[in-house]
């Protein structure tokens, strides 16, 4: 990548922003019916990081807890969905590649929950495909 400026986001009204120091861990994107739904589109795409690299520095998302030890954040204004933690994956926050302002800077590095893709999505890609959330080293 070219450009090494912070990366930034936040919602669509501007309420909730963030800043992103470093690397991802890992960049996917999830098929699962839960993000489906919460995000109210057929494929969702992630970026996830250290939550100590992720800084909120005007208002956090509210969070809504979408199943027992998931939790997802959106801004209580405008409603754009944020960020997604859960107890499954301690110290770590996914925050949607589609809040960011610059998205074109972070490419999604594999599919998951594959399984419960819509029969009528398809990537022309030969990212790997797992079919449930992929474990963690
Ligand atoms: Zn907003
Ligand atoms: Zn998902």
């Amino acid at each position: 990548m070219s450009n090494d400026s912070p990366l930034e986001g936040g919602c669509q009204c501007g309420a909730v922003r963030y800043r992103i120091t470093g690397d991802p861990v890992m960049t996917a994107l999830c098929h699962c019916t839960m993000c489906r739904r919460a995000n109210a589109a057929p494929v969702v795409a992630w970026t996830m990081y250290q939550e100590s690299q992720v800084e909120f520095p005007a208002l956090k998302p509210t969070v809504y807890e979408s199943s027992p030890g998931a939790r997802r954040g959106f801004c209580a204004r405008c409603g754009t969905q944020i960020s997604f933690t859960a107890d499954y994956i301690p110290g770590l926050i996914d925050l949607t590649i589609g809040s960011l302002d610059e998205p074109a800077r972070v490419a999604p590095a594999l599919h998951y929950w594959d399984s419960e893709r819509l029969p009528w999505v398809h990537f022309a890609d030969t990212l790997p495909r797992h079919p449930e959330f992929p474990q963690q080293e």
